[in-house]
């Protein structure tokens, strides 16, 4: 099929509009950081890999270095790749950090279960290729909660030497089933199975002692979660 020049005329529409949505974002996040942090871009999966197969990896190579691209002219200092669940896919993510010479965080999202990611790869497979592929820190963001997420995280830690990152998702799963997308109670009954913030602020203190150098929360969590872990963070000192 032809693109018409109506089409054209909306893709350069498009464009603009992300460009201006990346550049607002990280200018607001980058007043409230002042000179006390460092501002972040995150990358999530395209979700073309679940829809078209692995065979979708190069069309998922041109989207993902297009948001690396406006991150980077809006200026972060580094990159958040999270919520992949294909090692193929997050290898293309870490691919394009590097060649646009930015440091990447890259979380995978482990489900069904904690034991292999969706194409078939232990934590410490994921966690050594991640690393061989210049990540800074490698992890797991979302889909269970901290407590849940621990095995696979220690996991990790004992394959590689950077700094392990976690961001527990704040519902409770199960010993069948680790992931709370996969849950009845998801989406409309989330909230029966919430995780209190008492779980975050005791998340905190475990990710001080066992190494865990880079910790937040996800789905599910709000500030007062954050506020809770960074208060167990603080106690373990
Ligand atoms: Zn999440």
């Amino acid at each position: 099929m032809a693109v018409t020049s109506t089409a054209m005329t909306e893709i350069a529409v498009m464009r603009g509009l992300n460009e201006r949505i990346n550049s607002a974002a990280v200018k607001l996040a980058r007043q409230v950081a002042g000179d006390r942090a460092l501002v972040a871009g995150s990358v999530s999966r395209t979700q073309l890999t679940e829809r078209e197969g692995m065979g979708s990896l190069d069309k998922s190579r041109d989207h993902i270095a297009e948001q690396i691209r406006l991150l980077k002219d809006a200026g972060v200092d580094f990159l958040i790749l999270e919520t992949f669940f294909h090692l193929a896919e997050i290898k293309v993510a870490l691919k394009c950090s590097s060649d646009a010479g930015l440091p990447a965080v890259a979380t995978l999202s482990f489900r069904p279960l904690i034991t292999q990611c969706t194409d078939g790869h232990t934590p410490a497979e994921c966690a050594k290729v991640m690393v061989d592929l210049g990540a800074v820190a490698v992890g797991a963001n979302c889909e269970q909660e901290p407590r849940r997420m621990l095995p696979l995280l220690r996991e990790m830690r004992a394959a590689v030497n950077v700094p392990i990152a976690a961001q527990p998702a704040a519902f409770r799963t199960t010993d069948d089933c680790h992931c709370f997308t996969r849950q009845p109670a998801f989406p409309d009954d989330l909230e029966t199975i919430q995780i209190s913030r008492r779980e975050f602020e005791e998340f905190g203190r475990v990710a001080k002692t066992e190494g865990i150098g880079y910790a937040g929360g996800c789905c599910g969590c709000n500030p007062a979660y954050i506020q809770a872990l960074a208060d167990g963070l603080a106690e373990a000192r």
